[in-house]
């Protein structure tokens, strides 16, 4: 496990490369680095707040990615997405905490963060993935009885054409 001290992530070691912002400049995390947990959204957030505030772990928020400096401009609270922050020897404890009040485990997050889309823009684009690799399928199979029948059409009109010539020849010859 390698952690990038820029975005506070977790990178898996089997690359070298930061997810999100694809710096090289990887090290080994710290007990006290903080680590991306998670993105929640405001009602998540309360509720987060809450279970780790009972069991004393120390955690930072962030608003998460697109948004945050035009909300802070207008001084409007932003109730967008919020990266929760913890320190990585509290990183265990704290999904533990999160599979306890039923939030969905930290590595939705790591995806999340590393695409600065919103949820509801990845959504939809899961849906019609399959249909179109079926649709690719079906097409596939189409072109190769095309493919199938223009082969025998060929090999039909070359029967028919030296079946005709021999027969013109025969006819021809004598
Ligand atoms: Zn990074």
């Amino acid at each position: 496990m390698l952690y990038c001290p820029k975005c506070q992530l977790l990178i898996d070691s089997d690359t070298d490369r930061c997810a999100a912002c694809g710096s090289k400049k990887l090290r080994e995390p710290g007990p006290d680095d903080p680590v991306l947990l998670l993105t929640a959204d405001e009602t998540k957030a309360i509720m987060i707040r809450s279970a780790f505030q009972e069991n004393g772990i120390v955690f930072i928020e962030q608003d998460s990615g697109f948004g945050a400096p035009p909300s802070m401009l207008l001084g409007k609270p932003f109730y967008g997405n919020r990266n929760i922050f913890v320190a990585f020897r509290d990183l265990n404890t704290a999904k533990e905490l999160l599979n306890g009040i039923g939030i969905a485990d930290a590595e939705d997050a790591k995806l999340e963060s590393s695409t600065p889309a919103p949820e509801e823009g990845s959504e939809p684009e899961e849906e019609p993935e399959p249909m179109s690799s079926r649709k690719r399928f079906f097409w596939r199979i189409v072109s190769a009885m095309m493919f199938i029948l223009v082969v025998w059409g060929v090999v039909a009109a070359a029967d028919f054409l030296a079946n005709a010539l021999k027969a013109f020849f025969t006819k021809g010859g004598f």
